[in-house]
């Protein structure tokens, strides 16, 4: 999607502090950073806005996002743990509408996610 920020990323329109990619996902450290370690984990193509739109059609793409999740965590060293979100939709605090994952590590995290 031409207008759409991660999109511009993925392309490198936008410069990133890239983490890992591959043909089909990058992962990059969160611009506003909100544990010692945020990383943000993208499908390249932009197959959704949000979760919202996940189907049997596109969920491949997730499956690869997760791989990469796992990739990320062993390399950036969460041995000791990390926390996957995902915001879908505005009520949730989503900005950015192209499916994202954040990857956060490197401090306390609340028992409870709200
Ligand atoms: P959301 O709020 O949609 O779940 O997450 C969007 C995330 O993208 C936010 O954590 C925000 O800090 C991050 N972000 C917004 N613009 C940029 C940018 O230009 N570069 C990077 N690296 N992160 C960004
Ligand atoms: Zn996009």
């Amino acid at each position: 999607m031409s207008d759409c920020l991660f999109c511009k990323i993925a392309a490198g329109e936008i410069p990133s502090a890239k983490v890992y990619e591959d043909d089909a996902v990058l992962a990059f450290r969160d611009i506003n950073h909100q544990a010692p370690t945020h990383i943000l984990v993208i499908p390249k193509e932009h197959i959704a806005d949000s979760a919202a739109q996940i189907t049997p059609e596109n969920s491949a793409a997730v499956a690869r996002c997760f791989e990469a999740v796992a990739r990320v965590a062993a390399q950036e060293g969460l041995s000791d743990g990390f926390r996957v979100i995902t915001n879908s939709g505005a009520a949730a605090g989503q900005t950015v509408p192209h499916l994202h994952f954040h990857i956060l590590a490197g401090c306390e995290m609340a028992e409870k996610l709200i």
